[in-house]
Protein backbone atom coordinates (compact mmCIF):
# COMPACT_ATOMS: atom_id res chain seq x y z
CA UNK A 1 0.00 0.00 0.00
CA UNK A 2 2.71 2.31 1.21
CA UNK A 3 4.52 1.51 -2.07
CA UNK A 4 1.50 2.00 -4.69
CA UNK A 5 1.21 5.61 -2.40
CA UNK A 6 4.77 6.56 -3.84
CA UNK A 7 4.33 5.39 -6.97
CA UNK A 8 1.19 7.58 -7.21
CA UNK A 9 2.55 10.15 -4.98
CA UNK A 10 -0.60 10.54 -2.91
CA UNK A 11 0.01 12.98 -0.41
CA UNK A 12 -2.38 11.59 2.01
CA UNK A 13 -4.71 8.61 2.16
CA UNK A 14 -7.51 8.93 5.43
CA UNK A 15 -9.34 6.01 6.61
CA UNK A 16 -12.34 6.24 8.93
CA UNK A 17 -14.39 3.79 10.65
CA UNK A 18 -17.90 3.45 12.07
CA UNK A 19 -20.69 1.23 13.49
CA UNK A 20 -24.00 1.97 11.79
CA UNK A 21 -27.53 1.51 13.50
CA UNK A 22 -27.44 -1.61 11.83
CA UNK A 23 -24.97 -3.39 13.45
CA UNK A 24 -22.65 -3.36 10.53
CA UNK A 25 -19.24 -1.44 10.24
CA UNK A 26 -19.07 1.21 7.37
CA UNK A 27 -15.73 2.24 6.24
CA UNK A 28 -14.56 5.77 4.31
CA UNK A 29 -11.75 6.35 2.62
CA UNK A 30 -10.81 9.84 1.24
CA UNK A 31 -7.43 10.18 -0.56
CA UNK A 32 -5.89 13.04 -1.12
CA UNK A 33 -3.63 13.37 -4.43
CA UNK A 34 -2.09 16.79 -4.87
CA UNK A 35 -2.83 20.33 -2.65
CA UNK A 36 -0.22 22.42 -4.42
CA UNK A 37 -3.06 24.04 -6.25
CA UNK A 38 -5.29 24.47 -4.41
CA UNK A 39 -7.42 21.70 -2.05
CA UNK A 40 -8.26 18.85 -2.98
CA UNK A 41 -11.93 18.61 -4.87
CA UNK A 42 -13.05 15.02 -6.25
CA UNK A 43 -16.60 12.79 -6.04
CA UNK A 44 -17.56 10.60 -3.20
CA UNK A 45 -18.40 6.92 -4.38
CA UNK A 46 -20.41 4.82 -2.21
CA UNK A 47 -20.52 1.30 -3.28
CA UNK A 48 -19.88 -2.13 -2.25
CA UNK A 49 -16.13 -3.65 -2.92
CA UNK A 50 -15.41 -7.05 -3.51
CA UNK A 51 -12.28 -6.19 -1.55
CA UNK A 52 -10.54 -3.68 0.67
CA UNK A 53 -7.50 -2.86 -1.44
CA UNK A 54 -9.78 -2.51 -4.21
CA UNK A 55 -11.21 0.26 -2.93
CA UNK A 56 -8.09 1.87 -2.09
CA UNK A 57 -6.62 1.39 -5.88
CA UNK A 58 -10.09 3.39 -6.61
CA UNK A 59 -9.47 6.20 -4.45
CA UNK A 60 -5.93 6.75 -4.99
CA UNK A 61 -6.17 6.02 -9.03
CA UNK A 62 -9.44 8.67 -9.17
CA UNK A 63 -7.66 11.03 -6.74
CA UNK A 64 -4.65 11.57 -9.26
CA UNK A 65 -7.14 11.68 -12.20
CA UNK A 66 -8.66 14.47 -10.18
CA UNK A 67 -5.33 16.60 -9.95
CA UNK A 68 -4.28 16.45 -13.52
CA UNK A 69 -7.65 17.37 -14.39
CA UNK A 70 -7.92 20.23 -12.14
CA UNK A 71 -4.34 21.30 -13.35
CA UNK A 72 -5.15 21.39 -16.98
CA UNK A 73 -8.68 23.04 -16.34
CA UNK A 74 -6.68 25.89 -14.75
CA UNK A 75 -8.75 26.04 -11.67
CA UNK A 76 -7.28 26.37 -8.09
CA UNK A 77 -7.89 22.60 -6.69
CA UNK A 78 -6.17 19.84 -6.08
CA UNK A 79 -7.21 16.10 -6.40
CA UNK A 80 -8.63 14.13 -4.13
CA UNK A 81 -11.59 11.44 -3.95
CA UNK A 82 -13.72 9.40 -1.35
CA UNK A 83 -14.66 6.08 -1.11
CA UNK A 84 -17.40 4.78 1.38
CA UNK A 85 -17.32 0.97 1.65
CA UNK A 86 -20.75 -0.21 1.87
CA UNK A 87 -20.99 -3.51 4.34
CA UNK A 88 -21.15 -6.65 1.47
CA UNK A 89 -24.17 -7.92 3.28
CA UNK A 90 -26.16 -4.62 3.35
CA UNK A 91 -28.00 -4.22 0.04
CA UNK A 92 -27.87 -0.11 -1.04
CA UNK A 93 -31.44 0.05 -0.33
CA UNK A 94 -31.33 -0.58 3.60
CA UNK A 95 -28.98 1.90 3.82
CA UNK A 96 -29.70 4.56 6.55
CA UNK A 97 -28.16 7.20 4.19
CA UNK A 98 -29.17 10.23 6.70
CA UNK A 99 -26.68 8.44 9.49
CA UNK A 100 -24.09 7.11 6.52
CA UNK A 101 -23.54 10.79 4.99
CA UNK A 102 -23.96 12.57 8.06
CA UNK A 103 -20.92 10.58 9.43
CA UNK A 104 -19.46 11.38 6.36
CA UNK A 105 -19.60 15.02 6.45
CA UNK A 106 -18.06 14.63 9.95
CA UNK A 107 -15.19 12.56 8.44
CA UNK A 108 -14.61 15.68 5.70
CA UNK A 109 -15.15 18.16 8.59
CA UNK A 110 -12.18 16.97 9.98
CA UNK A 111 -9.76 17.32 7.57
CA UNK A 112 -10.60 20.64 7.59
CA UNK A 113 -10.79 21.92 4.36
CA UNK A 114 -7.92 19.92 2.40
CA UNK A 115 -10.79 18.13 1.25
CA UNK A 116 -14.43 19.26 -1.12
CA UNK A 117 -16.56 16.54 -1.72
CA UNK A 118 -18.79 16.16 -4.49
CA UNK A 119 -21.60 13.78 -6.17
CA UNK A 120 -19.94 10.60 -7.98
CA UNK A 121 -21.53 7.02 -8.60
CA UNK A 122 -23.60 5.94 -5.91
CA UNK A 123 -24.36 9.22 -4.22
CA UNK A 124 -27.14 11.61 -5.05
CA UNK A 125 -27.94 15.57 -4.69
CA UNK A 126 -29.95 14.48 -1.20
CA UNK A 127 -26.64 13.05 0.50
CA UNK A 128 -24.50 16.21 -0.55
CA UNK A 129 -27.33 18.09 1.29
CA UNK A 130 -27.20 15.82 4.45
CA UNK A 131 -22.96 16.43 4.01
CA UNK A 132 -23.11 20.04 3.84
CA UNK A 133 -25.34 19.91 7.44
CA UNK A 134 -21.92 18.76 8.61
CA UNK A 135 -19.51 20.93 7.07
CA UNK A 136 -19.23 23.78 4.40
CA UNK A 137 -16.80 21.68 2.29
CA UNK A 138 -18.96 19.82 -0.37
CA UNK A 139 -19.33 21.15 -3.93
CA UNK A 140 -22.35 19.40 -5.35
CA UNK A 141 -25.02 20.28 -2.94
CA UNK A 142 -28.46 21.32 -3.89
CA UNK A 143 -27.54 25.52 -3.40
CA UNK A 144 -24.70 24.55 -6.22
CA UNK A 145 -26.79 23.02 -8.98
CA UNK A 146 -26.15 20.22 -11.49
CA UNK A 147 -22.93 21.04 -13.86
CA UNK A 148 -24.24 19.16 -16.31
CA UNK A 149 -25.22 21.74 -18.77
CA UNK A 150 -21.00 23.14 -17.99
CA UNK A 151 -20.08 19.24 -18.97
CA UNK A 152 -21.53 20.03 -22.15
CA UNK A 153 -20.34 23.16 -23.02
CA UNK A 154 -16.84 21.95 -22.15
CA UNK A 155 -17.28 18.59 -24.47
CA UNK A 156 -19.02 21.37 -27.20
CA UNK A 157 -15.62 23.69 -27.32
CA UNK A 158 -13.73 19.77 -27.30
CA UNK A 159 -15.11 18.90 -29.94
CA UNK A 160 -14.68 22.29 -31.67
CA UNK A 161 -10.86 22.08 -31.10
CA UNK A 162 -10.94 18.10 -32.32
CA UNK A 163 -12.55 19.34 -35.37
CA UNK A 164 -10.48 22.25 -35.71
CA UNK A 165 -7.21 20.29 -35.56
CA UNK A 166 -8.40 17.41 -37.99
CA UNK A 167 -10.38 19.23 -40.68
CA UNK A 168 -8.82 22.75 -39.94
CA UNK A 169 -12.20 23.62 -39.65
CA UNK A 170 -13.72 23.88 -36.62
CA UNK A 171 -17.69 23.99 -38.47
CA UNK A 172 -19.76 21.62 -37.24
CA UNK A 173 -22.54 21.92 -39.86
CA UNK A 174 -21.83 19.04 -42.42
CA UNK A 175 -20.16 16.81 -40.12
CA UNK A 176 -21.64 13.59 -38.63
CA UNK A 177 -21.36 12.72 -34.91
CA UNK A 178 -22.77 9.21 -33.12
CA UNK A 179 -23.46 10.15 -29.47
CA UNK A 180 -23.41 7.21 -27.51
CA UNK A 181 -25.66 8.08 -24.20
CA UNK A 182 -28.53 10.76 -23.87
CA UNK A 183 -28.67 11.43 -20.16
CA UNK A 184 -27.35 14.76 -18.79
CA UNK A 185 -24.57 15.34 -20.78
CA UNK A 186 -25.05 13.52 -24.31
CA UNK A 187 -28.69 15.19 -24.54
CA UNK A 188 -27.37 18.05 -24.08
CA UNK A 189 -24.73 18.05 -26.58
CA UNK A 190 -26.68 16.02 -29.55
CA UNK A 191 -29.13 19.05 -28.85
CA UNK A 192 -26.77 21.33 -29.67
CA UNK A 193 -24.64 19.16 -32.29
CA UNK A 194 -28.14 19.14 -33.94
CA UNK A 195 -29.08 23.23 -33.85
CA UNK A 196 -25.28 23.70 -35.27
CA UNK A 197 -26.37 21.70 -38.72
CA UNK A 198 -24.70 18.35 -37.53
CA UNK A 199 -25.94 15.13 -38.35
CA UNK A 200 -26.75 13.05 -35.63
CA UNK A 201 -26.95 9.48 -34.46
CA UNK A 202 -27.57 8.58 -30.64
CA UNK A 203 -28.11 5.47 -28.71
CA UNK A 204 -29.60 4.81 -25.53
CA UNK A 205 -31.31 1.60 -23.66
CA UNK A 206 -34.11 3.91 -22.50
CA UNK A 207 -36.84 3.57 -25.38
CA UNK A 208 -38.08 7.43 -24.43
CA UNK A 209 -35.00 9.39 -24.25
CA UNK A 210 -34.74 7.77 -28.02
CA UNK A 211 -38.18 8.51 -29.45
CA UNK A 212 -37.37 12.15 -27.97
CA UNK A 213 -34.25 12.25 -30.06
CA UNK A 214 -35.69 11.47 -33.57
CA UNK A 215 -38.52 13.70 -32.89
CA UNK A 216 -36.07 16.53 -33.34
CA UNK A 217 -34.37 14.47 -36.37
CA UNK A 218 -31.68 12.72 -35.09
CA UNK A 219 -31.12 9.40 -36.18
CA UNK A 220 -31.50 6.36 -33.75
CA UNK A 221 -29.21 3.20 -34.24
CA UNK A 222 -29.08 0.06 -31.88
CA UNK A 223 -26.51 0.01 -28.48
CA UNK A 224 -24.49 -2.23 -29.93
CA UNK A 225 -23.71 -0.29 -33.39
CA UNK A 226 -23.16 2.87 -32.02
CA UNK A 227 -19.33 2.74 -31.41
CA UNK A 228 -19.57 1.38 -34.89
CA UNK A 229 -21.33 4.01 -36.86
CA UNK A 230 -19.97 5.64 -39.63
CA UNK A 231 -19.26 9.20 -38.72
CA UNK A 232 -16.72 12.25 -38.30
CA UNK A 233 -17.05 12.17 -34.51
CA UNK A 234 -17.94 9.84 -32.05
CA UNK A 235 -19.00 11.17 -28.63
CA UNK A 236 -18.90 8.37 -25.92
CA UNK A 237 -20.99 10.05 -22.91
CA UNK A 238 -22.51 7.06 -21.04
CA UNK A 239 -20.01 4.45 -19.65
CA UNK A 240 -15.76 3.68 -19.01
CA UNK A 241 -14.18 1.57 -20.62
CA UNK A 242 -16.28 1.54 -23.97
CA UNK A 243 -13.04 1.88 -26.42
CA UNK A 244 -11.45 -1.47 -25.90
CA UNK A 245 -9.00 -3.55 -27.61
CA UNK A 246 -12.00 -5.96 -29.63
CA UNK A 247 -13.58 -2.54 -30.38
CA UNK A 248 -10.65 -0.26 -31.54
CA UNK A 249 -10.19 -1.49 -35.73
CA UNK A 250 -13.82 -1.28 -36.01
CA UNK A 251 -14.08 2.26 -35.26
CA UNK A 252 -15.36 3.76 -38.44
CA UNK A 253 -14.78 7.82 -36.99
CA UNK A 254 -12.02 10.34 -37.11
CA UNK A 255 -12.68 11.95 -33.52
CA UNK A 256 -13.48 10.70 -30.31
CA UNK A 257 -14.19 13.32 -28.18
CA UNK A 258 -16.94 12.72 -25.31
CA UNK A 259 -17.53 13.06 -21.90
CA UNK A 260 -17.63 9.77 -20.51
CA UNK A 261 -14.88 9.04 -18.14
CA UNK A 262 -11.91 6.83 -18.59
CA UNK A 263 -13.27 5.73 -22.03
CA UNK A 264 -10.10 4.06 -22.95
CA UNK A 265 -9.64 0.68 -21.38
CA UNK A 266 -6.32 0.96 -21.24
CA UNK A 267 -3.18 2.70 -22.64
CA UNK A 268 -2.55 0.00 -25.39
CA UNK A 269 -6.05 1.81 -27.02
CA UNK A 270 -4.31 5.30 -27.00
CA UNK A 271 -1.53 4.16 -28.68
CA UNK A 272 -3.76 1.84 -31.68
CA UNK A 273 -5.85 5.34 -31.89
CA UNK A 274 -2.46 6.97 -32.96
CA UNK A 275 -2.09 4.50 -35.73
CA UNK A 276 -4.98 4.25 -36.41
CA UNK A 277 -5.08 8.16 -37.22
CA UNK A 278 -7.86 8.65 -34.99
CA UNK A 279 -7.79 11.68 -33.08
CA UNK A 280 -8.66 11.10 -29.42
CA UNK A 281 -9.52 14.12 -26.90
CA UNK A 282 -8.36 12.76 -23.41
CA UNK A 283 -11.99 12.51 -21.24
CA UNK A 284 -10.73 14.19 -18.47
CA UNK A 285 -9.65 17.36 -20.76
CA UNK A 286 -12.84 17.27 -22.35
CA UNK A 287 -15.70 17.01 -19.57
CA UNK A 288 -14.07 19.23 -17.13
CA UNK A 289 -16.66 22.02 -17.41
CA UNK A 290 -18.01 20.35 -14.65
CA UNK A 291 -15.01 20.78 -12.37
CA UNK A 292 -14.77 24.02 -13.34
CA UNK A 293 -18.68 24.75 -12.15
CA UNK A 294 -17.91 23.30 -9.24
CA UNK A 295 -14.69 24.44 -8.56
CA UNK A 296 -16.10 28.36 -9.65
CA UNK A 297 -19.06 27.92 -7.23
CA UNK A 298 -17.28 26.45 -4.15
CA UNK A 299 -15.10 29.20 -4.01
CA UNK A 300 -17.43 31.75 -4.65
CA UNK A 301 -19.75 30.29 -1.62
CA UNK A 302 -16.90 30.16 0.77
CA UNK A 303 -15.60 33.54 -0.03
CA UNK A 304 -15.10 34.66 3.21
CA UNK A 305 -12.97 31.69 4.45
CA UNK A 306 -10.91 31.63 1.40
CA UNK A 307 -10.72 35.32 1.90
CA UNK A 308 -11.28 36.53 -1.68
CA UNK A 309 -13.82 38.54 -3.50
CA UNK A 310 -17.28 37.88 -3.78
CA UNK A 311 -19.02 38.00 -7.43
CA UNK A 312 -21.92 38.14 -8.41
CA UNK A 313 -24.00 35.70 -10.44
CA UNK A 314 -22.93 37.24 -13.48
CA UNK A 315 -19.15 37.72 -13.17
CA UNK A 316 -19.11 33.78 -11.82
CA UNK A 317 -20.56 32.96 -15.10
CA UNK A 318 -18.02 35.11 -17.30
CA UNK A 319 -15.64 33.00 -15.34
CA UNK A 320 -16.78 29.58 -15.93
CA UNK A 321 -17.28 30.43 -19.78
CA UNK A 322 -13.91 31.82 -19.69
CA UNK A 323 -12.29 28.71 -18.20
CA UNK A 324 -14.46 26.23 -20.23
CA UNK A 325 -13.57 28.23 -23.67
CA UNK A 326 -10.25 27.59 -22.31
CA UNK A 327 -9.63 23.68 -23.10
CA UNK A 328 -10.36 24.72 -26.97
CA UNK A 329 -6.60 25.66 -26.69
CA UNK A 330 -5.46 23.47 -24.28
CA UNK A 331 -6.38 20.45 -26.61
CA UNK A 332 -4.79 22.12 -29.44
CA UNK A 333 -1.90 22.47 -27.80
CA UNK A 334 -1.81 18.49 -26.80
CA UNK A 335 -2.98 17.67 -30.06
CA UNK A 336 0.06 19.49 -31.27
CA UNK A 337 2.79 18.17 -29.34
CA UNK A 338 1.76 14.60 -29.57
CA UNK A 339 1.86 15.24 -33.44
CA UNK A 340 5.25 17.02 -33.50
CA UNK A 341 6.39 14.33 -30.67
CA UNK A 342 4.44 11.39 -32.36
CA UNK A 343 3.08 10.23 -29.31
CA UNK A 344 -0.16 9.75 -28.09
CA UNK A 345 -2.48 12.08 -26.81
CA UNK A 346 -2.93 11.00 -23.63
CA UNK A 347 0.25 10.05 -22.77
CA UNK A 348 1.01 14.44 -23.67
CA UNK A 349 -1.73 15.23 -21.63
CA UNK A 350 -0.61 13.33 -19.04
CA UNK A 351 2.81 14.50 -19.34
CA UNK A 352 1.71 18.42 -19.15
CA UNK A 353 -0.21 17.62 -16.21
CA UNK A 354 2.71 16.13 -14.02
CA UNK A 355 4.58 19.45 -15.32
CA UNK A 356 2.14 21.66 -14.45
CA UNK A 357 1.84 19.89 -10.58
CA UNK A 358 5.79 19.95 -10.40
CA UNK A 359 5.92 23.83 -11.11
CA UNK A 360 3.63 24.80 -8.32
CA UNK A 361 5.33 22.55 -5.76
CA UNK A 362 5.08 25.09 -2.95
CA UNK A 363 1.78 24.12 -0.88
CA UNK A 364 -0.04 26.62 0.15
CA UNK A 365 0.24 27.91 3.51
CA UNK A 366 -3.57 26.37 5.10
CA UNK A 367 -2.26 23.44 3.44
CA UNK A 368 1.77 23.28 5.08
CA UNK A 369 0.35 20.94 8.36
CA UNK A 370 -0.44 17.86 6.26
CA UNK A 371 2.62 15.95 6.00
CA UNK A 372 3.56 14.51 2.26
CA UNK A 373 2.62 10.71 2.79
CA UNK A 374 0.06 10.90 5.64
CA UNK A 375 -2.18 8.23 6.57
CA UNK A 376 -4.44 8.83 9.25
CA UNK A 377 -7.25 6.66 11.06
CA UNK A 378 -10.00 7.99 12.43
CA UNK A 379 -13.24 6.46 14.03
P1 LIG B 1 -26.34 9.90 -17.01
O1 LIG B 1 -26.42 8.76 -16.09
O2 LIG B 1 -27.28 11.04 -16.86
O3 LIG B 1 -26.45 9.40 -18.53
C1 LIG B 1 -25.90 8.22 -19.00
C2 LIG B 1 -26.80 7.76 -20.15
O4 LIG B 1 -26.17 6.68 -20.80
C3 LIG B 1 -28.17 7.27 -19.67
O5 LIG B 1 -29.19 7.89 -20.45
C4 LIG B 1 -28.11 5.78 -19.92
O6 LIG B 1 -29.38 5.23 -20.23
C5 LIG B 1 -27.16 5.72 -21.10
N1 LIG B 1 -26.52 4.43 -21.31
C6 LIG B 1 -26.19 3.48 -20.41
N2 LIG B 1 -25.63 2.43 -21.03
C7 LIG B 1 -25.58 2.73 -22.35
C8 LIG B 1 -25.12 2.04 -23.50
N3 LIG B 1 -24.57 0.82 -23.43
N4 LIG B 1 -25.23 2.66 -24.70
C9 LIG B 1 -25.78 3.87 -24.81
N5 LIG B 1 -26.24 4.56 -23.75
C10 LIG B 1 -26.14 4.00 -22.53
O7 LIG B 1 -24.82 10.43 -16.92
P2 LIG B 1 -24.27 11.86 -17.32
O8 LIG B 1 -24.29 12.76 -16.13
O9 LIG B 1 -24.89 12.31 -18.60
O10 LIG B 1 -22.74 11.50 -17.58
C11 LIG B 1 -22.35 10.78 -18.74
C12 LIG B 1 -20.88 10.41 -18.64
O11 LIG B 1 -20.09 11.60 -18.50
C13 LIG B 1 -20.53 9.53 -17.43
O12 LIG B 1 -19.47 8.68 -17.79
C14 LIG B 1 -20.04 10.53 -16.40
O13 LIG B 1 -19.14 9.94 -15.49
C15 LIG B 1 -19.33 11.54 -17.29
N6 LIG B 1 -19.26 12.87 -16.70
C16 LIG B 1 -20.39 13.54 -16.36
C17 LIG B 1 -20.30 14.80 -15.80
C18 LIG B 1 -21.55 15.57 -15.42
O14 LIG B 1 -21.44 16.78 -15.17
N7 LIG B 1 -22.72 14.96 -15.38
C19 LIG B 1 -19.05 15.39 -15.59
C20 LIG B 1 -17.90 14.69 -15.97
C21 LIG B 1 -18.01 13.43 -16.52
Amino acid sequence: MFKRMQSMQMQAVHCFQTMGPDQHEYRAIIAIHHTHLGPALGGCRCLHYAHEQLAFDDAMRLAQGMSYKAALANVQQGGGKAVILLPNNVDVDDVDRNFLFTWFGQCVEQLNGQYITAMDVGTQVGDMDVIASQTQHVASASNIGDPAQATANGVMVGIKAALKFHFNSSEVKGKSFAVQGLGHVGWRVAKQLLNLGGEVFVADPEEEKNWQAQALGMTVVAVDEILTQPCDVLVPCALGGVIHDDIVDQLQCKIIAGSANNQLANDGVALKLTQLNILYAPDYIINAGGLIFASVNYRNNNYESLNIDHQSAAEIDELIKQKIDSIYQTLIEIFQQARQNNQDVNYVANEVARTRLDENIEPSVQLKAQAKGDINYAA
